[in-house]
């Protein structure tokens, strides 16, 4: 199908991996729901992307909150009137050694990194046809370990579980399921001071020395391969991770 008439929704693309996700998909003729904790950032990318000629809408939601999700899904009915691809992006990633962490602390990970992905899901499925696509952001850390990041590996991990039943499931509606793990991404989440292998300079320098392809990933070079796996093109690709990391864990 023509991509001038799909919609998509990207959570959490208010900055980082999500606004690039949210630009990719606008340069490829997609309407674009943006959507993301702060309004405010969703509305800066609605006109970023309104000034290259294409369609946006902005909806605030909290994506580990139901009725926000089941708004979100209704405002892009409302304003465009179907929804082709969803993209589970929004993540927190908040550094804390394992006894130190709260209750608090293990369920707001747990909460907006993966029932979100089942909030969001159910919620876009109920309006998906056959050929729909539903491509969530999991990570490198799903996959191999990270101290300091207990909570964040167990959500990445549950969602490389989570969706290879949830393909099996909605195969029967053509509707496709699929993850990109991304490795070390240049974005404002990752610069925060917590974050061990990126808040200084030095530290960055340490990381890229252990990736193969000797660079941080630019949030362009995960949204290539959201599109790809969002695309008719991958219609016969169904609960895979594709991971997206300069080679970072490869060794
Ligand atoms: P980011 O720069 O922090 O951007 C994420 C956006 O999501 C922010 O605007 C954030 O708002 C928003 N958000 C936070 N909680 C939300 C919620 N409950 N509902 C809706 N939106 C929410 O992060 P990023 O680096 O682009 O990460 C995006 C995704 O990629 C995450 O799932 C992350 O786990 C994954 N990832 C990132 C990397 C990396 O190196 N950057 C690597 C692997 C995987 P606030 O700023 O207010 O929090």
């Amino acid at each position: 199908m023509d991509t001038q008439e799909k919609v998509v929704i990207v959570t959490g693309s208010g900055k980082g991996i999500g606004r690039g996700v949210a630009h990719t998909f606008a340069k490829e003729g997609y309407s674009v729901v943006v959507s993301d904790i702060n309004y405010e950032e969703c509305l800066t990318v609605v006109s970023e992307i309104e000034a290259l000629g294409k369609k946006a809408l902005a909806v605030k939601c909290d994506v580990s909150l139901k009725a926000e999700v089941e708004n979100l899904v209704t405002e892009t009915i409302n304003k465009f009137g179907r929804l082709d691809v969803l993209v589970n992006n929004a993540g927190i990633f908040p550094f804390i050694p394992f006894m130190e962490m709260t209750e608090e602390n293990w369920d707001k990970v747990i909460d907006v990194n993966l029932k979100s992905i089942f909030l969001c899901s159910q919620a876009a499925v109920k309006n998906m046809k056959a050929g729909g696509k539903i491509v969530n952001i999991s990570s490198i850390a799903g996959l191999i370990g990270f101290a300091g990041l207990t909570h964040y590996c167990a959500s990445k991990g549950g969602m490389n579980g989570m969706i290879r039943a949830l393909a099996l499931e909605l195969a029967e509606k053509k509707i496709n399921v699929n993850n990109v793990a991304p490795g070390a991404i240049d974005t404002p989440g990752a610069s925060q001071p917590d974050q061990p292998r990126t808040a200084t300079e030095e530290l960055r320098k340490q990381t890229i020395a252990i990736i193969p392809l000797a660079r941080y990933g630019q949030p362009e070079d995960i949204a290539n391969a959201v599109l790809f796996l969002a695309s008719d093109k991958a219609d016969y690709i169904t609960g895979q991770t594709l991971v997206v990391d300069g080679g970072f864990i490869l060794r």
